[in-house]
């Protein structure tokens, strides 16, 4: 499928618990703008035509007013309330999309540094794969351990990726994906499956390859504080 229409869908609904502060990490300020809005204003100036925002439940009316209205982020279609898991936010964010669409870019709106090159890359993998998903080769080592903290094995290095946000998917696929996982989310978790990013939901339930995609080392997630202070730096920079 070439140039279809396409969506983002930003979540923002986390908790952000390893932050270790009573302001969730998506409204902390780098330069003095909540982080959600860096990655809003990169889809924004981005290809991408519409946007769902995937907020907490009791923050719809304040992202609505006090990011989308106030940084005026226009392509935002609807704001919506997520769940309890990453996952739960995404089927949330799924589900609002009520206008045409066939590709779904699925964003953390914790990773600040997107930007409209790492969005076209992935626009262009998509249309060719229909389903790809950004990071980059990792720069150490990765051990595996065992359940007792002991090195069970060394995978080869130059096959190694840390996967970032976006990913993206042809829209009937990662729809059909989604409604599969949520058929069988009992399952997953009685096997102890944790699905955290949405290749798993891909590579679990759908029997098609996903195309790797060059982000950038600098499309970090803010999770713990130290990177509150590295996204400083490289807003700075
Ligand atoms: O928790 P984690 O760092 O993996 O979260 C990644 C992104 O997913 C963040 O932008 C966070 O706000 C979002 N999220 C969500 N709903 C959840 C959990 C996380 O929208 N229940």
């Amino acid at each position: 499928m070439k140039n279809g229409k396409t969506t983002a869908i930003i979540l923002a609904a986390g908790q952000g618990k390893r932050m270790n502060s009573t302001v969730q990490k998506q409204y902390l300020l780098i330069d003095n703008k909540p982080v959600l809005y860096y990655s809003l204003k990169a889809f924004e100036e981005s290809m991408i035509d519409d946007i769902v925002l995937v907020t907490g439940n009791t923050e719809i009316a304040f992202c609505q007013k006090e990011i989308v209205e106030k940084y005026g982020i226009s392509k935002v279609r609807v704001v919506t309330a997520g769940g309890k898991e990453r996952f739960h936010s995404v089927a949330c964010g799924l589900a609002a999309i009520s206008w045409e669409c066939d590709y779904v870019f699925i964003h953390d709106g914790a990773r600040p540094f997107v930007d409209c090159d790492i969005i076209a890359r992935a626009y262009q993998t998509v249309q060719e794969t229909s389903a790809c998903v950004v990071g980059m080769p990792v720069k150490d080592t990765i051990k595996l351990s065992d359940k007792n903290g002991y090195v069970e094995n060394t995978p080869n290095r130059s096959y190694v990726w840390q996967i970032q946000t976006p990913q993206v998917f042809e829209k009937a696929l990662i729809t059909e994906a989604y409604e599969k996982l949520v058929s069988e989310e009992k399952i997953l978790r009685a096997a102890n499956i944790v699905i955290t990013d949405d290749a798993m939901v891909v590579e679990y339930f759908m029997n098609i390859p996903i195309k790797l995609v060059e982000g950038s080392y600098r499309n970090i997630k803010i999770t713990t504080p130290e990177d509150l202070k590295i996204a400083e730096i490289f807003m700075d920079s």
